[in-house]
């Protein structure tokens, strides 16, 4: 009888310790899986990812057009974020950097066109890696901005000084790095040089400090 119990934990024991140990690569592939439909869309430090997913009718209620002389065309952000990104592309130029959006606020539809247009395109798997579905795009929330520099190639921004400035200083302004290279299976995005949020200098300079994500940093 005492064998027996015996023998019944140490197939718990090993079932406990695999599961700890099987339960990271879970949430590795957990993208795209039990999403929740975010309930405060207007809260500065929302979180918008795969697993994290805004309605497709939210549109934010104060955007702004950034001044084009630091927007290749009209481009939108929440006005907290436009104010700190025209401050940060001002400062920025009068430095000698080429800080300019290329992409800011993407309502539903746009990303929807956009994911598609990347399936059509490129196929499903490049679409999921290059690109979010609608729904789960920072771009929805007018918090993020993709950016370009003296090379005018967003793709290439990190070859450029004003990516090394960005790297260093977009805190100052409330801006992070979103997506930093080596925290893909955290983020759920590839690396990209390119991509800012806004998430007020408080919680920016915190995060910088720390080398973490905004899902670190929500986590904590
Ligand atoms: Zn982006």
């Amino acid at each position: 009888m005492e064998e027996k119990l015996k023998k019944t934990y140490y197939i718990v024991l090993g079932i406990l310790i695999l599961l700890f140990f099987t339960k990271d690569i879970d949430v590795e592939n957990e993208f795209y899986k039990n999403i929740k439909l975010i309930t405060k869309p207007d809260e500065l430090l929302v979180l918008v990812n795969k697993n994290n997913q805004l309605l497709n009718s939210y549109v934010p209620n104060n955007l702004e057009n950034i001044s084009l002389k630091f927007a290749n065309k009209d481009k939108y952000l929440r006005k907290e974020a436009k104010e700190a990104f025209e401050k940060l592309a001002s400062d920025a130029s009068n430095l000698g950097y080429r800080i300019v959006a290329v992409s800011a606020y993407r309502d539903y539809n746009y990303q929807n066109q956009l994911f598609n247009y990347y399936v059509s395109e490129k196929g499903l798997d490049y679409a999921l890696e290059c690109s979010a579905k609608p729904g789960h795009s920072e771009h929805q929330t007018g918090l993020a901005v993709d950016v370009e520099g003296e090379n005018k190639d967003y793709d290439n921004f990190e070859d450029t000084k004003e990516f090394k400035w960005m790297k260093n200083n977009s805190h100052k302004y409330g801006f992070i790095l979103r997506y930093p290279k080596g925290k893909e299976h955290i983020t759920g995005f590839k690396y990209e040089p390119w991509h800012y949020r806004y998430v007020g200098i408080d919680v920016a300079t915190t995060i910088y400090n720390n080398n973490i994500t905004l899902e670190e940093y929500l986590n904590n």
